[in-house]
């Protein structure tokens, strides 16, 4: 047994919809720009990039139905509302005829993000992990397993501020579908049971301040509630 100089952190984890068991969580690997008309609003070119990653710190993870502090440093905390894909076996190069055969099960989640500090990382070409690898930055909704629910290549996903819908669109938009996004990462990246995939978010980002609460959902994969304090 390894002596640790003091007690080693908790392991982080996410809920299973319909079970005590929890989803230990070793990475979270976040898309970019997978949505076309997201990728549009922020300025980029939907047609030509192979989907990039960067990641938030496994512990960033928050359950549905908790309160998470506005964070500081911003005056722009932004709403991402995505698919999650949780990894339950391992693999590099995966091909994407294979590729979800390493799935555990899907979930909502929320990226969220200090848009005020990313955008001064793209403008100075500076880092990222300020702006999206923040304390509590990734919400997740209970998974729910393949058994349960299958692959699903469609379904609404959606994201409401104190009740007024802010995105609204289906996840049979993605440009790069979850069998490409593992496939992608598995080459650069081994990949491991626990890892995260937060998916990338359709059109419709925007601001949420202290004392709101976030709601949203995917079709078929039940829903999320975050409030800001
Ligand atoms: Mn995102």
């Amino acid at each position: 047994m390894t002596n640790y100089a003091f007690a080693p952190p908790p392991v982080p984890s996410v809920a299973i919809a319909g079970t005590d068991a929890r989803f230990p969580v070793r990475r979270i690997f976040c898309v970019g720009r997978n949505y076309a008309a997201h990728a549009r609003e922020m300025g980029g070119d939907p047609n030509r990039e192979p989907p990039f990653f960067f990641m938030k710190p496994a512990d960033a993870v928050v359950d549905s139905g908790k309160t998470v502090r506005y964070p500081p440093e911003t005056e722009n905390y932004h709403h991402e509302i995505e698919l999650v894909v949780a990894i339950g076996k391992g693999g590099a190069n995966i091909a994407p005829e294979q590729a979800l055969d390493h799935v555990f099960g899907y979930g909502v989640g929320l990226d969220m993000t200090r848009r005020d500090l990313q955008d001064a990382a793209k403008a100075t070409r500076r880092p990222w992990d300020w702006s999206k690898g923040f304390d509590q930055s990734a919400p997740v909704a209970p998974l729910h397993t393949v058994a349960e629910v299958g692959h699903p290549q469609s379904g609404r996903i959606w994201v409401a501020v104190d009740g007024a819908i802010r995105q609204d669109s289906d996840i049979d938009q993605l440009i790069w579908p979850v069998a490409d996004v593992i496939a992608f990462a598995s080459r650069s990246m081994e990949l491991q049971p626990g890892d995260l995939f937060m998916t990338g978010t359709p059109e419709g980002v925007g601001a949420v301040k202290r004392g709101e609460v976030m709601t949203g959902g995917i079709a078929g994969l039940g829903e999320i509630r975050i409030a800001v304090e």
